[in-house]
């Protein structure tokens, strides 16, 4: 998106805004797609929580995607934005037997984590196709806050207790028709990725039931200049390759199905905000701008490093500025940062903002949510409004005091 285009929406739209390149989504939708050619079933299921707005759930709808979903609410926004239940997984963590069941009667792919609920479950429905998320214990990435698959991890049935999972499938006659992994975020390593597969394929040969397996996601994007990212392509022809000559040995043509979030927003997104102040303290330049850990909270977070461009001054001299929120918190976007020379009312624009951004923001401090604009075939479009006073004191009761 052209710095020219941003600065309109801006001007447009108001600050902050969250704006969408619907090009670009299309254009990892196809990547991954295209990686993964050589097996003849794929299918994508596009992960709702990394960003959730209708808008972009159609636009998924339309390219063909399949949705993966950790909430029953992430099912209805998915019903509602015109997807089949068939073409809906619903992988929760933690949640209610109730919860399951009610994902259950609205038709979409059910995908339990935990064994309890999968014996309470099968003793009730031992007719509804199930999935079952396994745990391999392989830590792909090396964060402890994003990686899923280690020993002490909450996600997942672990490998070592396939013994009562088949006895507790064997007991309730249930139905198993896909196997799950999601090792957790940033994969690097496809040396790694593909050793928790091969632990998948080993524990798929218990059911002969499978209609696919699922290998989660994780694939890492540049966040930063020298990041490194996941070769989606390298990933394709090996796993590919693999897949293939498991479905030979397992006896029928299985569904290798993946659920990305990241790999096909993040870069499409960016975050537009505006300078409030330049504040110059005896140690620290700082920019001052209109937004906070509220509505951007990935860097304080997860130690997440967005790059911020100034697109009003692109071309001017480079310092170094920490750029911080309105919040009554520390709440710092970026320290000591090297950014072209900020004005009061310049645009800052943050990358890598289409995932886990809006979707986290929260109203603290008592301000708005941000608006989001989707640029679809070269028009700016609003997705969300900017929220006004009355959503404040929406659900607030004022009682008689
Ligand atoms: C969050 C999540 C994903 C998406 O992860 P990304 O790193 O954004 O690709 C996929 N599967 C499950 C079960 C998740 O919880």
């Amino acid at each position: 998106m052209k710095n020219t285009t941003l600065l309109k929406i801006a001007n447009d739209f108001g600050s902050p805004v969250y704006v969408y390149d619907a090009e670009k989504i299309e254009f990892q939708y196809k990547r991954l797609t295209k990686a993964f050619s050589k097996v003849k079933q794929l299918r994508l299921n596009y992960a709702v929580k990394a960003l959730s707005n209708i808008s972009i759930l159609k636009l998924f709808n339309k390219l063909g995607s399949s949705i993966d979903t950790v909430s029953i609410q992430e099912v209805q926004l998915g019903l509602k934005a015109g997807f089949k239940p068939e073409n809906i997984i619903f992988t929760p963590n933690g949640v209610s037997l109730d919860e399951i069941e009610k994902a259950a009667k609205l038709g979409v792919q059910i995908n339990i984590d935990n064994l309890s609920i999968l014996e309470q479950f099968g003793t009730k429905h031992p007719k509804v196709p199930v999935c079952i998320r396994i745990n391999p214990h392989v830590m792909a990435g090396g964060n402890t806050n994003i990686s899923v698959g280690h020993i002490d991890s909450k996600f997942g049935i672990s490998i070592h207790q396939i013994p009562l999972l088949l006895r507790i499938i064997k007991n309730t006659k249930m139905n198993i028709n896909g196997i799950h992994m999601h090792t957790g975020s940033d994969i690097l390593d496809i040396d790694v990725f593909l050793y928790a597969s091969e632990i998948l394929f080993e524990t798929a040969k218990h059911f002969k039931n499978l209609d696919f397996i699922d290998f989660g996601s994780g694939f890492k994007v540049p966040y930063k200049a020298g990041d490194i990212e996941t070769n989606i392509e390298e990933l394709g022809e090996k796993l590919s390759k693999r897949f293939n000559e498991f479905c030979k040995e397992y006896g029928k043509e299985l569904t290798l199905a993946f659920e990305p979030g990241k790999f096909l927003v993040s870069e499409a997104g960016v975050f537009l905000a505006n300078v409030n102040a330049v504040k110059q303290t005896t140690s620290t330049v700082f920019a001052q701008i209109d937004t906070g850990f509220n509505h951007l909270i990935r860097p304080m977070l997860y130690g997440s490093q967005h790059d911020i461009v100034n697109i009003s001054n692109p071309k001017g001299r480079e310092r170094f500025y920490s750029v911080v929120g309105y919040i009554c918190e520390t709440d710092t976007f970026a320290n000591n940062r090297r950014i072209a020379e900020i004005n009061e009312g310049d645009i800052l624009c943050f990358k890598n903002a289409g995932a886990y951004c809006f979707s986290m923001a929260s109203n603290y401090n008592s301000r708005y949510k941000p608006a989001e604009v989707l640029l679809y075939k070269g028009k700016a479009q609003l997705i969300r409004k900017r929220e006004v006073f009355e959503d404040i004191l929406h659900n607030q009761i004022e009682i008689a005091l």
